[in-house]
């Protein structure tokens, strides 16, 4: 029960929050609905291929054999949830891998590029990882963390770091002003750049007229 009452955070949303926090508020505070794009469809569907591959070739096995792995092993899809003082960050990481010294935690993107809001979506994960070894298996919990970004349709690593408390510290900050816009104790803000407006669906389908016309 208590559970219920805190504000569920998905890790995805460090990445649209980003890019468009007006978008972001439309979409996950006053719930409207978001046209489903051809891209997004694709994207689904190419998601659940490699899914599927992996799944043919896997070996099933426990998180304390795999957190045990000496060399290098992956595993894909990983939901994790994890409750703080007033909200609960969920997410799914596409690919986590593990060796004797780091886990390595990818995310797969269509042209990827390390925006900071990818950045900072790949930075969840590695929070939501890290508590979760802390808690159930604390013998691996001094491995290194690392976050990684890679291109879905290429598999080259785009950008590749040490997760860091700084990165933790950003990431609940922009927690914590998402929190502060779902108890409507500030407001949106919409972005700066004509090029996120051109590319974005909202207003391609011309429903954000009225925060257009006010910004
Ligand atoms: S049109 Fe621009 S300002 Fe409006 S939601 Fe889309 S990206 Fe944000």
């Amino acid at each position: 029960m208590k559970m219920l009452e805190k504000t569920p955070i998905n890790a995805s949303w460090l990445g649209s929050h980003e890019y468009c926090e007006w978008k972001w508020y439309l979409e996950n505070v006053l719930k409207e609905k978001v046209p489903i794009t051809q891209s997004m469809i694709v994207g689904k569907n190419i998601h659940q291929e490699k899914e599927d591959k992996f799944k043919e070739v896997a070996v099933p096995t426990t998180p304390e054999e795999f957190l045990k792995s000496k060399v290098y092993t992956i595993t894909k899809e990983m939901y994790l949830k994890e409750e703080f003082d007033d909200f609960i960050l969920k997410g799914k990481i596409d690919e986590l891998g593990v060796d004797t010294n780091n886990l390595y935690v990818i995310d797969d993107k269509p042209r990827a590029k390390p925006y900071l809001g990818v950045k900072r979506q790949i930075w969840a994960y590695c929070i939501l990882i890290k508590e979760f070894v802390n808690k159930n298996y604390p013998e691996h919990s001094n491995k290194k963390v690392l976050a990684i970004l890679r291109d879905r349709d290429s598999n080259v690593e785009i950008w590749k770091e040490e997760f860091n408390e700084e990165n933790l510290n950003e990431v609940f900050s922009v927690i914590n002003r998402m929190l502060l816009l779902f108890k409507k104790e500030i407001n949106p803000e919409h972005n700066n750049y004509s090029y996120k407006c051109k590319a974005c669906v909202l207003h391609k389908k011309n429903q954000l007229l009225s925060h257009l016309i006010k910004a």
